[in-house]
């Protein structure tokens, strides 16, 4: 009777731990486990019926030899040594051994049957005795160890022959070989089923399964052989025997665990060289998956109570399945570790492992060590962690406002102005400014602490309100701030993106849809609040934007809405009083009366309407300031007036003036200059003297000088104003009424007064066509100025109808784009000379004589 080695996967059992990832078998296992069997039993009952005969050398009656052979079988199952292979097990056992000595005892034939009944006998004992039921595992194990009986028999019967002896060299050959066989055979079914069951890769099994068993083997056929022939020749000495088979057995089992022990100890490098990742996560998906590669475990948990920090409350669980646990391993012990660095506990791995390859002892020895290093990287990586956490923890709080979580200034200073640069320099962009107007009461009747809910409401309506790429921040107490980088860019609408003021309504209406979300009622502690918000808005082009000021027009604009009572209002530069402008420009201002190329005169022809002949030329100042770019008088005349630097300033803009004008009277053009002059001047008693001196300077005669003077409120009833008048009209200087019709008291003025010049303001000129008051006005000038005996000037005109229209009206003089835009003193020459020589010549220029 034979009773192979084998090579099998063992019998199944619930640990009763947690669920196992079980493989779903292939759908080959089932067919091929079906022809092995249905082969070993058709191999056992035709090997019973051939008629083959046994080994002359031992003879015993046919039913005890096939007796004895079931019994060696046994035995050579029962003492069978496992080991692990991937996560399934492997049995070596004294099959070898036991087919020799059933081919010489028993009538070989009957080996396969033999070995059919003996493998199942030793199997179900062996379940019986773990409480487990697996039939289907012991079928297929003793039918792939018949079907290797069958074929070791068929080899060793056709060496040996009928007739054999255990002492000649052909018998023991053949004997040889049939072990040779079983072993290949039964080696190559249990690589087929472990492989089937994916436990590993084929040729991984059979090289490992190889190297574990060829010791066995060798060991295996020696004692079948030797027995054999101790049984024939001498069966004294079959009492060493046990002795031997003892030694055998403990030889294998060292050399079977010395290479389960290597083959952890490698992993075992291995797994800890991939456990330095940089956060917990990673550490424990590294720690998992390599425990299971060590332990070829079945499942591996991982509890990690270390802290993070006080965000990090719960304790974390890992856990990993094998995908490859066979379905017929036996479940091995649990273990568990606490994982612990420096007596600071970390966590604990729990490890449930396949199959108990080595001690006990040693597997929890095993686990310990990989407990301590996974302690290691996990502490590790939570140091690393806390710091990444911290570093983050420190950025946010630098760039954020604790209370609301939005940006802070600093922050909105930052990526606001990174992202304004960013953008087209055309594009407008716009700021909201906003303040909670009864915050104070909120904070002062309800305390601070309805006051910080009442801010985090507001933050989380702002929050609610932004669009991508818009930044809120919270400046101050009650303040907040949104930057609106996109305000023209409403999808369809046809806005083009550089015509900037058409995005101060869209930036409005983003205010309001702002103080409507804001103003929603707010219940705090059971007390129903209505947060009223102010709202500034400015609108300026991205690339002359600086986001700091942006903010400051913005509360410029805030201001004036909470003085006006409103809830929004747009930024008004002339409304501006803080601007820094108005900070730096006297100094300036004095730099560039000194400097000399930075005011500079543009002089502005005026014409006769009829013939189109020059009658006059107005110089008006620019200054063209080295920071600021070209600056129109609006934006820097009130500084001279204010600044103290409107003597310097009047006598600049009448010494330029009066040169350009003795250049144009040298060239031969008989053309009075006009000088704009602020109505401060006439408080000045000086004035006249300094007129008098540049005329003398420039050795102009007085009456070529026209003096156009705004009467304004506030200087209109002045005594010193009559008197400095009187002195210009002593000294025959023209005076000339500007801005005519606008003033309060225009007609006061030119009664108490005598002027030469009646300029009607441009305004009038250009509603005219369309506004019958304005026509009125033009008209009531032209015959004002007829009665006293003055000039009538029309300014602004821009348009051939309203030249044609003031000719209708009356009008004699005119100023304007139509005629010319104004020139620099370099061209003003050939202009006039062009403008005298087109008109008719029998057309002289108007003069009125003025008292001299
Ligand atoms: P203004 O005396 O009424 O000067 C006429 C303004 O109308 C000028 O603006 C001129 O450029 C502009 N203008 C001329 N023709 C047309 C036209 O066809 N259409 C339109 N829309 N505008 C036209 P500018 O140069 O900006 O001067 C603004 C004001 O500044 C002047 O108003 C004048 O009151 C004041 N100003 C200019 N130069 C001086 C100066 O040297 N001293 C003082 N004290 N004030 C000055
Ligand atoms: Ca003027
Ligand atoms: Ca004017």
């Amino acid at each position: 009777m034979t009773s192979p080695s084998a090579v099998s996967a063992v019998a199944p059992r619930d640990t009763g731990g947690p669920a196992v990832a079980t493989v779903r078998r292939a759908p080959g296992v089932r067919m091929v486990d079906g022809s092995v069997l249905a082969v070993a039993l058709v191999c056992a009952v035709v090997g019973a019926l051939l008629p083959l005969r046994g080994s002359d050398s031992f003879t015993v009656a046919p039913v005890t030899g096939v007796g004895m052979a079931v019994l060696l079988v046994v035995l050579g199952q029962l003492a069978r040594l496992r080991f692990r292979i991937g996560r399934g097990t492997v049995s070596v056992s004294w099959g070898e051994a036991a087919f020799i000595l059933g081919f010489g005892i028993a009538p070989p034939g009957w080996l396969p049957a033999a070995t059919f009944v003996g493998v199942t006998a030793a199997w179900a004992f062996l379940s019986w005795l773990n409480g487990q039921r697996a039939i289907a595992d012991i079928l297929r194990l003793s039918s792939s160890l018949t079907v290797g009986a069958a074929g070791a028999t068929a080899v060793s019967y056709a060496i040996t022959g009928p007739a054999s002896s255990v002492g000649d060299l052909r018998t023991q050959l053949g004997l040889l070989a049939g072990a040779a066989t079983y072993q290949v055979i039964t080696l190559g079914l249990a690589v087929l089923a472990l492989a089937l069951r994916r436990d590993a890769s084929a040729v991984q099994i059979a090289a490992r399964a190889a190297h574990a068993k060829l010791p066995v083997f060798a060991g295996s056929v020696l004692v079948g052989i030797s027995t054999l022939y101790l049984l024939v020749n001498a069966p004294v000495w079959l009492i060493a025997l046990p002795v031997i088979l003892w030694l055998l057995q403990r030889a294998y089992r060292h050399h079977l665990r010395a290479e389960e022990e290597r083959r952890i100890w490698e992993a075992f490098a291995r797994a800890t060289r991939a456990l330095g990742g940089a956060t917990e996560q990673a550490v424990a998906e590294a720690g998992l998956h390599g425990a299971l590669d060590v332990f070829e475990a079945r499942r591996v948990e991982l509890e990690v109570t270390l802290s993070l920090g006080p965000e990090t409350g719960a304790d974390r669980r890992y856990s990993a399945d094998a995908e490859d646990v066979a379905p017929g391993a036996t479940p091995g012990p649990v273990i568990t570790r606490a994982m612990t660095v420096g007596g600071a506990r970390v966590g604990d791995l729990t490890v449930w492992l396949a199959e108990p390859a080595l001690p006990a002892a040693q597997d929890e020895l095993a686990v310990s060590a990989f407990a301590d290093a996974l302690a290691g990287a996990l502490h590790d990586a939570a140091a690393r962690e806390r710091l990444t956490l911290l570093d983050a923890k420190i950025a946010h709080d630098g760039a954020h406002d604790a209370l609301t979580g939005l940006a802070n200034r600093t922050a909105l200073l930052n990526d606001g102005d990174k992202l304004v640069t960013s953008l087209h320099r055309e594009r407008p962009v716009a700021v909201l400014l906003l303040d909670l107007n009864n915050f104070r009461e909120v904070n002062g009747t309800l305390g601070y602490r309805a006051g910080d809910a009442v801010l985090r409401i507001v933050a989380e309506r702002l929050g609610q309100l932004c669009r991508e790429r818009e930044i809120i921040a919270r400046l101050g107490d009650d303040e907040f701030a949104v930057l609106l980088p996109t305000v023209a860019a409403v999808a369809g609408s046809a806005t083009p993106l550089h015509d900037a003021p058409t995005s101060v309504p869209q930036a409005l209406r983003r205010a309001r849809e702002v103080i409507d979300a804001v103003s929603k009622p707010i219940d705090i502690d059971g007390v129903r609040l209505v947060i009223e918000v102010a709202v500034g808005v400015v609108v300026e082009k991205a690339g002359c934007a600086e986001l700091g000021e942006l903010i400051r027009r913005a509360g410029v604009a805030l201001d004036q809405a909470k003085a006006l009572h409103m809830a929004v209002a747009a930024y008004d530069s002339t409304r501006d009083a803080t601007s820094t402008d108005h900070l730096s420009l006297p100094a300036e201002l004095l730099d560039a009366l000194t400097a000399d190329d930075q005011l500079v005169l543009m002089l502005q022809p005026e014409v006769d309407l009829a013939s189109g002949a020059p009658t006059g030329v107005e110089a008006l100042i620019r200054w063209n300031h080295p920071r600021r770019g070209l600056l129109t008088p609006d934006s820097f005349v009130r500084t001279a007036e204010n600044g103290g630097l409107l003597g310097p300033f009047t006598r600049y803009v009448l010494d330029r003036a009066l040169r350009a004008a003795a250049g144009w009277a040298a060239a031969g053009l008989d053309v009075p200059v006009s000088v704009n002059v602020s109505s401060r001047s006439l408080l000045d008693p000086t004035f006249p003297a300094q007129v008098a001196e540049a005329l003398r300077r420039h050795r102009m005669v007085p009456d070529r000088l026209v003096l156009e003077v705004t009467e304004s409120l506030a200087v209109s009833n002045s005594g010193v104003v009559d008197e400095v008048l009187a002195g210009l009209r002593e000294l025959g200087v023209q005076i000339s009424v500007d801005d005519f019709g606008t003033g309060f008291s225009s007609l006061s003025f030119v009664t108490r007064v005598t002027v030469d010049e009646l300029k009607v303001d441009r305004s009038f000129v250009q509603e005219m066509a369309d506004s019958p008051s304005a026509a009125a006005i033009v008209r009531g000038a032209v015959e004002l100025g007829a009665r006293l005996g003055a000039r009538v000037v029309a300014e602004g005109v821009e348009t051939a109808d309203q030249r044609a229209a003031l000719l209708a009206l009356g009008c004699t003089a005119a100023q304007g784009y139509h005629f010319s835009r104004p020139l620099p003193a370099d061209k003003i020459i050939p202009a006039l000379r062009q403008m005298a020589d087109a008109a008719p010549p029998t057309i002289v220029p108007l003069r009125v004589d003025g008292a001299s």
